[in-house]
């Protein structure tokens, strides 16, 4: 039987922005209330889960393989401190914003979910998503507040494995 081999993956994702001068998970990257949610494969048989996973920081998420001929098991965690906000010098770049450690899962398919900050051009404090009226539609995150317009849009991310290793002999 093959060992079970560890993975490093580093999420990065990418925005345009109109209006706004910082976007993050409410709480920074590094937040320990932020879900992490996506879609996992099957190291062993390449099968890909149909409902996505929620991962925060601290937590060794068990994963299982829905395949019943399968049935392979691992583990996701999160390795913190690689991750920063998207800036407005950044729009059309990828920026990393989190490191994942997988045993026998591929991550894949990140969903953003609702739970993001953003900080508008020309003001100092976060704009909480879920407090703030912005709307969700076909990928965008919009927010109309005091008559200025502003907005998330092309959400976009790609899970890098950048290390592979031997962790069990
Ligand atoms: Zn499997």
């Amino acid at each position: 039987m093959e060992h079970p081999t560890s993975k490093l993956f580093s999420l990065k994702i990418r925005v345009t922005m109109f209006g706004v001068s910082k976007f993050q998970p409410r709480g920074g990257a590094d937040s320990r209330t932020f879900e992490y949610k996506f879609k996992i494969r099957c190291n062993s048989c390449n099968t890909v889960s149909e409902d996505t996973i929620a991962v925060s920081l601290g937590e060794k998420k068990v994963c299982k393989c829905k395949n019943r001929t399968c049935c392979a098991q691992g583990n996701i965690t999160l390795e913190p401190g690689h991750g920063r906000e998207v800036s407005e010098n950044d729009n059309m770049k990828f920026v990393p914003l989190m490191r994942f450690r997988c045993m026998g899962f591929y991550p894949q398919e990140f969903e953003f979910g609702d739970d993001w900050a953003a900080t508008l051009k020309d003001r100092e404090d976060e704009m909480n998503f879920q407090e703030n009226l912005w709307h969700f539609e076909n990928g965008s995150v919009l927010l109309k507040h005091n008559g200025d317009a502003a907005s998330v849009y092309n959400l976009d991310s790609v899970f890098e494995c950048i290390e592979k290793r031997i962790s069990m002999i």
